[in-house]
């Protein structure tokens, strides 16, 4: 690896990009996957049928480009959402991870400048580099929540044009009020700036959490992201979606490359989507194990962050490198994400929560 870094700086690389690490979550072969935030319960058989029998009806017609403008999907994602939301406000792409660089090859670019506010999802970086815009931060304190007045002066001070909000936000599972959107959205609206409210967790919430979407009307520069990776149990499809103006979808068929969402995703994903009720059965289950964790953290003197997502982040750990060694031995792989004292684990089934939960109190 060393040397392959020493011949990638003799490329011609693009100068932001000179000395990047890729996004890297480490992919290792163990029993127990708590390390990525996905939905640990599988896929329902019922749902895996339908899937199954879309994707086969759809290989007949592979010789022809896909609908490019994934009208079926849009109806059905517009649907998932209710509230009001109607197929011309939804836009997708392969992962939010896709929809958020088309945000940005949309709206950043060089001369502008995203903020995020740290620590938050390692991908807004990495993503303003690959589209030349500039990145600043503003910093969560100790608690991780985030103050509109905070925001909004740090949104207006930047002059940023994108701003990201995640909420619930990753690493720290901290959803944020409502009036923080919309307390950004005012501080940006000298600069004109796109406000992203990436919810990717927003599934897993407690009740009574509202989502962004429900500030949509009269916003044209607000941006609610979702995905199909994480409640709904379907990351190796790759379908992330967003919904706002349709001006916005508008400028993004300006940047996404034709047919960028194959036929065999679309039918996935509406095969899917069908059976929503199915496919987001297990949530409850998984909020279940992630509050558990969280009791049963602190009832083991750590220090967990409440949490709205399926994952918690806990700190008060002397030596958490030595942790999460001692994890992986046990065949539970968690995430360092590089916040000093801390991990991050996804909740699992109640069985694999179980096994995380005894193994790291033999280890503490
Ligand atoms: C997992 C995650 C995503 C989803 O990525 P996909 O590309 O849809 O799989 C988006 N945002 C955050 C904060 C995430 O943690």
């Amino acid at each position: 690896m060393r040397n392959r870094l020493e011949s990638l700086s003799r490329l011609p690389l693009r100068e932001n990009l000179v000395g990047l690490s890729p996004y890297g979550a480490p992919q290792i072969d163990v029993p127990i996957l708590l390390n990525v935030n996905e939905n640990t319960h599988g896929v329902p058989a019922e749902v895996h049928r339908a899937i199954v029998d879309a994707v086969q009806a759809a290989a007949l017609g592979l010789n022809r480009y896909p609908d490019r403008e994934f009208t079926e999907l849009r109806g059905n994602l517009a649907r998932y959402l209710g509230g009001g939301v109607t197929a011309d406000q939804v836009w997708a792409a392969n992962g939010s991870n896709e929809v958020l660089q088309q945000i940005l090859q949309a709206f950043g670019g060089p001369g502008r400048t995203a903020i995020g506010f740290p620590p938050t999802y390692s991908m807004y970086p990495l993503l303003a580099s690959a589209t030349d815009t500039r990145y600043v931060t503003a910093p969560r304190d100790a608690s991780f929540r985030l103050e509109a007045g905070y925001v909004a002066e740090e949104v207006s001070s930047s002059g940023a044009n994108i701003v990201f909000l995640c909420s619930p936000n990753n690493p720290t599972g901290t959803a944020l009020g409502l009036d923080v959107v919309e307390a950004a959205y005012e501080a940006g609206a000298a600069a004109r700036a796109i406000i992203i409210v990436d919810e990717a967790y927003a599934e897993f919430s407690h009740a009574g959490t509202p989502s962004a979407i429900t500030l949509l009307p009269g916003r044209e520069r607000l941006i609610v992201s979702r995905t199909m990776s994480k409640a709904f149990a379907l990351a190796g499809a790759r379908l992330g979606y967003l919904a706002a103006a349709p001006e916005v979808a508008d400028a993004l068929r300006l940047v996404r490359l034709p047919y960028h969402l194959s036929a065999i995703t679309q039918a996935a994903a509406n095969a899917a989507l069908t059976h929503s009720a199915t496919l987001l059965a297990n949530v409850e289950a998984i909020k279940v194990q992630r509050d558990r964790i969280v009791t049963e953290l602190a009832a083991l003197g750590l220090n967990p962050a409440p949490s709205d997502a399926n994952f918690v982040l806990f700190g008060g750990l002397a030596d958490p490198q030595r942790v999460w060694r001692g994890l992986l031995e046990a065949g539970v792989l968690i995430r360092d994400v590089g916040i000093p004292g801390h991990l991050r684990v996804t909740a699992g089934t109640e069985s694999e929560t179980t096994v995380f939960l005894e193994s790291l109190k033999r280890l503490l």
